[in-house]
């Protein structure tokens, strides 16, 4: 119902207001310094209040099924002080109130940094459950006995706390990625020839590796991320194509991937237990070719595209996207187009252009897998 932030002395406190008592867990972050509050899913009808104190910013949305996730981020190191919710006397509204005080970066360091209340750990067990959405009925092959369809896990960047670019007309990125894979998703499946899987069939967030396992989960043989992004001239339009490399092949593809790498920590994904992923090395036997393939459909992408909506200059691109690197399964980034060009963002909004890209993809994998049973046979 509400969200605010207030200052009291050296303290800033954050209320949140809401018509059941929640449970919560509450934690810090730094790199930059995040505090995040996760509560169960809730409506947002909040009139978000304004950042003041030690608060520079904020953020919510769903962060999975079942939690909705508020990040707020620190202009220096704070430590919960207290938090505690308080109940209205006609049990109508309760707050949940937090209080941050600033800290120097050592105590940071031995500070308590996670805090939850008795009943969030009913809210955590499901947290165990990973996000598998059902493919819908008919996916699967009625005869046991014919080899499966090959899997397409289709992926809608962003979502939940982290929106993606905005467009000058409030279009958000989130959004349009998810509409496009929906598009592509009913393509596909028409054809009768694929078997499909969306990473969010609605608006939440799923951490940059989840992503990519949930195409090695289903052993998918090919994973789409798809994505519309914004670029400083306002006047560049056009999609283009990326896969995965250690160099990247201009400025613009690296600062992109640096930008799309960040989302783990726009949403507040504690990341210090997956050192192990970004230490493994890129060039093993399998990546190596996992690679060429993605090279191979990200090719065939370019010239589908191309017949059916306008290109970037250069449209096949290379960079170190952390939602590209399974070792396995062939993997490219699409940018549908800018959201920061007028012409762009209105075509982004559009169905019948949704339609479009879905035939193009559509006919790009026709080609891969063509291609596929062909070196298979020869
Ligand atoms: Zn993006």
């Amino acid at each position: 119902m509400d969200l605010r932030f207030g200052q009291h002395g050296e303290m800033t406190r954050f209320v949140v207001e809401m018509t059941r008592k929640p449970a919560y867990q509450i934690f810090t972050l730094n790199n930059p310094y995040r505090v995040v509050i996760d509560m169960p899913e809730m409506e947002w009808g909040a009139a978000n209040g304004k950042a003041t104190g030690v608060v520079k910013g904020f953020r919510h949305g769903l962060f999975r099924p079942g939690v909705t996730r508020i990040v707020v981020d620190a202009s220096k190191p704070v430590n919960i002080e207290k938090h505690f919710v308080l109940g209205s006397s006609d049990n109508k509204t309760y707050r949940l109130v937090v209080d941050l005080k600033p800290i120097s970066a050592s105590q940071f360091a031995s500070s308590t940094r996670k805090v939850e209340s008795a009943d969030w750990k009913n809210v955590a067990q499901e947290e165990t459950k990973t996000v598998v959405i059902p493919a819908p009925d008919g996916q699967q092959s009625a005869d046991a006995t014919r080899p499966a369809k090959p899997m397409i896990v289709l992926d809608a960047g962003h979502g939940g706390p982290d929106p993606g670019a905005i467009g000058g007309a409030g279009t958000r990125e989130k959004n349009v990625t998810l509409a496009v894979a929906k598009a592509v998703q009913k393509q596909l499946l028409a054809t009768g020839r694929y078997r499909v899987k969306l990473t969010r069939d609605r608006d939440f967030y799923i951490p940059l590796r989840k992503r990519y396992r949930v195409a090695e989960d289903n052993n998918a043989e090919l994973f789409v991320s798809l994505h519309a992004d914004k670029i400083e001239r306002s006047s560049v339009r056009g999609a283009s194509v990326y896969t995965l490399s250690e160099r990247s092949s201009d400025k613009e593809a690296a600062k992109l991937a640096a930008k799309e790498n960040k989302s783990d920590i726009i949403v507040g994904v504690d990341l210090s237990g997956y050192d192990e992923v970004v230490a493994r090395t890129l060039l093993d036997f399998e990546q190596r070719a996992t690679m060429e393939m993605s090279w191979h459909f990200a090719e065939m992408l370019v010239g589908e595209m191309g017949k059916e909506i306008k290109l970037l200059r250069n449209t096949h691109r290379f960079a170190g996207f952390a939602v590209l690197k399974s070792p396995t399964v062939p993997s490219v980034l699409i940018e549908l187009g800018y959201l920061s060009n007028r012409q762009d963002e209105k075509l982004l909004k559009s169905p019948a252009q949704h339609k479009k890209i879905a035939k193009s993809l559509q006919k790009a994998i026709d080609n891969y897998f063509e291609r596929q049973e062909r070196l298979s046979k020869s």
